[in-house]
């Protein structure tokens, strides 16, 4: 046997796979509904103006002398801030271990890798459904994952009671993976009341909660909202983890712009997590490129481009919820006995049809419309292809 001869084709990942499938198609008329990533009424990427600002305040000389331990931690504690709110006792106190990540993704697989090595044999509940790569993630850190019950087809909601039974029946001291704003795939989030519950319950547990914030400022349109679960468990005293990605609510998909953050005891225990976090990266790749973090710093140090940013994320996100209503009220003008309220119930990026593999398959076939498998599609506008969807959806009404 030759050298790799043993090695198979990997099995195609179910969101990338999308955009693979959507390319090879020759069709004039093919639209691409899958990909996870803000575009304009053009379909083009969006490059906000707070970052091209930013990045000419930014010097070349800040970039290349930037290994600096300095401008990673000043990032650090301005995502924090971010997550954690800016008088947060946990910053006040320095009771946080951060280090930046690759983006959203390698925040996760820092925190997969740094659990595997401190609780080697714990597991990591996951909502059912969740993002289909945090599945792969954490197996790749070699630990094993369970769901618990988030999303009810039946009602297009929250499955609130089966959640709160699967935390509660969890063995004591689980660690469980939360998405604090723009549940992805489904769009669906638990309200103020519900969070209270959650963490009752996780305290009750005590749950090791870890926030996966790929969305914050997506979900309603503002920063300090969305990071209301996060704020509701630090009233509550948890210690916590939390990834944070700027790549949908700055735009920087490119730059892979993102953080981990654990909450600990005390200044002490922070230190030492820090440091085990920092040799966890020193060993996969040594050290994150800065220029992500140096236009995320410079964004939010200064007031002026803050602001223009919390503008630009309201303006996506009231741009979201009328290209929603667009969609719901053209669904509705079939006359279908269907209920469409949840399109615009459903929050972030993304609308969970529930349309079935089948169907989406023959979306795909028949219409050249792509999207995930599990029926997600990204909320876009594009007028004609809405007739194209008008053609195919009264034999779905009418199912
Ligand atoms: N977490 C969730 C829930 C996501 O939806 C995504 C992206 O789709 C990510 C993390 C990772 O995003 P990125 O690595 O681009 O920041």
């Amino acid at each position: 046997m030759g050298w790799w001869d043993h090695v198979l084709l990997a099995p195609k990942d179910p969101i990338t796979s999308v955009t693979e499938a959507f390319l090879s198609d020759q069709s004039p008329f093919k639209l691409n509904l899958g990909v996870g990533a803000y575009r304009d009424d053009k379909g083009k990427p969006v490059i906000l103006e707070c970052v091209r600002r930013a990045a000419e305040k930014i010097s070349c000389c800040e970039i290349l002398e930037s290994t600096k331990a300095t401008t990673k931690s000043k990032f650090v504690q301005d995502c924090v801030k971010l997550a954690y709110g800016n008088h947060s006792n946990v910053v006040g106190e320095g009771r946080f271990a951060g280090v930046p990540a690759l983006s959203g993704t390698g925040a996760c697989r820092l925190f997969a890798e740094f659990q595997k090595r401190f609780y080697p044999d714990s597991q990591m509940f996951l909502p059912m459904p969740t993002w289909s790569n945090h599945h792969d993630i954490w197996r790749d850190s070699q630990v094993c994952t369970r769901t618990y019950r988030y999303y009810d087809p039946n009602s297009k909601g929250l499955q609130f009671q089966a959640l709160m039974n699967d935390i509660k029946n969890a063995p004591g001291r689980s660690f469980f993976l939360l998405h604090p704003c723009a549940h992805n795939p489904t769009g669906v989030d638990p309200n103020y009341e519900q969070w209270k519950e959650i963490s009752h319950i996780f305290k009750i547990k005590n749950h090791f909660p870890f926030f996966d914030m790929a969305y914050q400022g997506i979900a309603s349109g503002d920063l300090e909202r969305d990071a209301t679960a996060i704020r509701i468990f630090l009233e509550d005293g948890h210690l916590l983890g939390c990834a944070q990605s700027f790549s949908k609510s700055m735009g920087l998909y490119g730059h892979r712009v993102g953080c981990v953050s654990i909450v600990s005891r005390d200044e002490k225990q922070a230190t030492a997590i820090k440091s085990q976090l920092q040799q966890i990266v020193r060993a996969m790749y040594s050290s994150s490129p800065v220029h992500g973090p140096l236009l995320v710093s410079t964004i939010l140090n200064d007031a002026d481009l803050k602001a223009l940013w919390e503008e630009e994320v309201k303006f996506m996100v009231d741009r979201l919820i009328r290209m929603r209503i667009t969609l719901r009220r053209t669904l509705e003008e079939l006359n279908s006995s269907a209920s469409w309220e949840h399109i615009t119930k459903q929050v972030g990026m993304f609308y969970f049809s529930g349309l079935s593999p089948e169907e989406v398959h023959q979306l795909q076939r028949d219409f050249h419309i792509y999207m995930t498998i599990d029926g997600r599609i990204r909320v876009r506008r594009n007028g004609c292809k809405i007739g194209s969807l008008r053609e195919y959806l009264p034999h779905l009404v009418s199912k």
